[in-house]
This record gives structure tokens, C-alpha cells and sequence, in this order.
């Protein structure tokens, strides 16, 4: 077999052209032209693929950078929502430290004006005791039996002084009879006199205070109705144990409403005026006595018109209730300082 190959390729004429090709060339251009063709068909692919990957690439990079914008736009968002909470707490602490020191100078404010009304009301004491010629410090003597409790050393502070000098004079008047029991003219003084009986010279142990059959006696001090009959002379008789030393002595009385053993307070009514016993007219005989012996109530009836009436009668009770609110004051202002119980 030859080793050529003759192509003629002829035309509509009739003419025609003829090529010489060896069939090696020929081996050899269709090997090359099948291998062209291989690498243009799996070029074509790879290039096919390539591009509906990079598309797909494109379109998730696309989706993820709106992702990070919104996460972006949130966390500017919280960011400032961040900012405006601190900012309201720093507000908020600024306030409270505002509220904390406004509420320490209340305090004090309170606790200067408690001690300087204190100061004020024992004073008023210490005038009425000074003009009824009663010393506070001898009606009551400090019991130390029967006592106890831890040691605490005396405080030298003020107001804490102010406090107990304030309840030593509480102390002490609540058993000292002030005030009238009625409030009628005096018809007897206390002391020597003639007696409206008989004539003769005689002591009056208190004072006769007119006053209409009926009438309200009230009680002068707290204590205990210690005697209360028929006491000869004295017509229906009322005695009241007011502790400290100190009596007070109630006769001629029309009726008794307390009876012996009842506990009574100041302004407590306790019977009614009466002409009973050795008497020429309805009267009150109203008498004090300190430790046994009749003492002039004249002073301690006045009593009530050293400051204003009201105040004497009632100033216990107030006093009772602002002491317990200025010891609650003191205790928290000093909560290192213990206040004793009385
Ligand atoms: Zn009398």
C-alpha cells in the first residue's frame, strides 16, 4: 500500500485539483486537530462552570455584605441605645447620690430641730419647776437595786444629755400634781386661819376652792387612788399616791368615780364637788402633801399660767411621743451610741 494519498476535489466545470498527502502527515494533523479540539471542548467546560460559580459566588457575596450592613446598622443601633443607658445611669446615680445628701441634711435638720424644741421645752420645765419651788433633781432619786444590764459610759454629746436631762424632768412631772382639779375662786387659803365653823384659830392643811354641787374634779398628777370613803370631817375623801413623795387629798366630794387601787391620769376625772362632811357650803378642800407633810398647793396650781394652760397638762403626752421620735433620731444618727432604757 502506498504510503500517499491522492485527494482530487472536482468543480461543476469539470476542473478539478488534486492534493498529495502522506498518511503520516495526515495521522499526524488529525492527532493534533482532535487534541486542538479535546482541549477546546474541556476548556469550554471548565470556563462554562467557572463562571456560573463565580455568579453564584457574586450572589452570595452580595447576600452576606447586606447581612453585614444590617448587622452593622443594628449594632450602631445598639451602640447608641448602649450610649443612652449609661448616660441614664450616670444621671441616675447623680440623682440618688442628690437624694442621699439631701436626705442626710433633712436629717439633721430634723434631729437640730427636735433638739433645739428639746432644749426649748426643758427649759419651760425648768422655769415651772423653778417658780413651784421644786428641784428636779431631788424628786427623783436614782435607784440603783434591783438593776442591771451591760455598761455603757455616759455620753458627753449634747442632744444625748439634752435627752436624758428631758426625761428626768418627764420623770419627774408626772408625779407632781399641777394645775387646778376645778377651776372655781379660792375661798380658803392654805395655813393658819379661822376656822368657818367655829371661829377659833386653826391650820387649813389646803386650799377651798368654790365650785356648784356637781361640778368635775379632775386629777392633778398619774398615780394611784390610794384612799377613797367616808372620812369623817372631810365628807366623801379621795387620796392619790402620785409617787415621788407626793399626795393629793380630795374632800367634801359629792361622789366618787375612782375607788381605791384604781390607776388615774392627770385631767382624769375622779368625782364631783359636794358639801359632805364638816362643810358650810359645796366646796372643793384640795391639798398636797410631799412625803406625809401638807405642803401650799397655791404654786403648783398657778402652775398651769406659767406658760399657756393648755401646755402643762398635755405637754407629758407630747413630750412622751417627741422624745421617742428624737431618741429615734439620735439612735440612727449615732448608731454607735446606745441610749439605756429607762
Ligand atoms: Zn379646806
Amino acid at each position: 500500500m502506498s504510503d500517499r494519498l491522492h485527494i482530487l476535489i472536482t468543480g461543476e466545470t469539470g476542473k478539478g485539483r488534486s492534493f498529495l498527502l502522506s498518511r503520516r502527515k495526515l495521522k499526524t494533523s488529525c492527532s493534533i486537530l482532535a487534541g486542538l479540539f479535546l482541549s477546546c471542548t474541556v476548556l469550554g467546560y471548565n470556563s462554562f462552570h467557572g463562571f456560573n460559580a463565580n455568579t453564584d459566588l457574586t450572589a452570595r457575596i452580595a447576600t452576606l455584605t447586606d447581612q453585614v450592613n444590617v448587622l452593622t446598622t443594628e449594632i450602631d443601633a445598639s451602640t447608641s441605645t448602649n450610649d443612652t443607658l449609661s448616660s441614664q445611669l450616670s444621671d441616675l446615680a447623680l440623682q440618688s447620690n442628690q437624694q442621699k445628701e439631701t436626705f442626710l441634711l433633712e436629717k439633721q435638720v430634723l434631729l437640730n430641730t427636735a433638739v433645739s424644741e428639746l432644749e426649748e421645752r426643758s427649759g419651760m420645765i425648768e422655769r415651772i419647776m423653778c417658780n413651784i419651788g421644786v428641784e428636779v433633781k431631788d424628786i427623783s432619786p436614782p435607784d440603783s437595786s434591783n438593776s442591771g444590764g451591760p455598761y455603757i459610759a455616759p455620753q458627753k454629746d449634747f442632744s444625748t444629755e439634752l435627752l436624758y436631762r428631758s426625761n428626768k424632768y418627764l420623770d419627774a412631772i408626772h408625779s407632781v400634781p399641777l394645775g387646778r382639779p376645778i377651776p372655781g375662786g379660792i375661798s380658803s387659803r392654805f395655813g393658819h386661819r379661822s376656822d368657818p365653823v367655829n371661829g377659833e384659830k386653826g391650820f387649813h392643811s389646803g386650799i377651798d376652792i368654790r365650785g356648784r354641787s356637781g361640778d368635775t374634779i379632775l386629777a392633778t398628777a398619774e398615780g394611784v387612788v390610794s384612799k377613797a370613803f367616808w372620812n369623817g370631817g372631810y365628807g366623801k375623801f379621795i387620796e392619790i399616791d402620785h409617787g415621788n413623795g407626793y399626795t393629793t387629798k380630795f374632800a367634801h366630794m359629792r361622789s366618787m368615780t375612782v375607788k381605791r387601787g384604781d390607776k388615774v391620769t392627770r385631767g382624769q376625772k375622779i368625782g364631783t364637788v359636794g358639801n359632805t362632811g364638816r362643810s358650810t357650803g359645796s366646796h372643793l378642800h384640795y391639798e398636797i402633801c410631799l412625803h406625809g407633810a401638807p405642803i401650799n398647793p397655791s404654786n403648783f396650781m398657778r402652775a398651769d399660767r406659767l406658760n399657756n394652760a393648755a401646755g402643762i397638762t398635755q405637754l407629758s403626752a407630747q413630750k412622751s411621743k417627741q422624745l421617742k421620735a428624737s431618741k429615734l433620731i439620735i439612735a440612727q444618727n449615732k448608731q454607735d451610741v446606745a441610749i439605756p432604757e429607762k
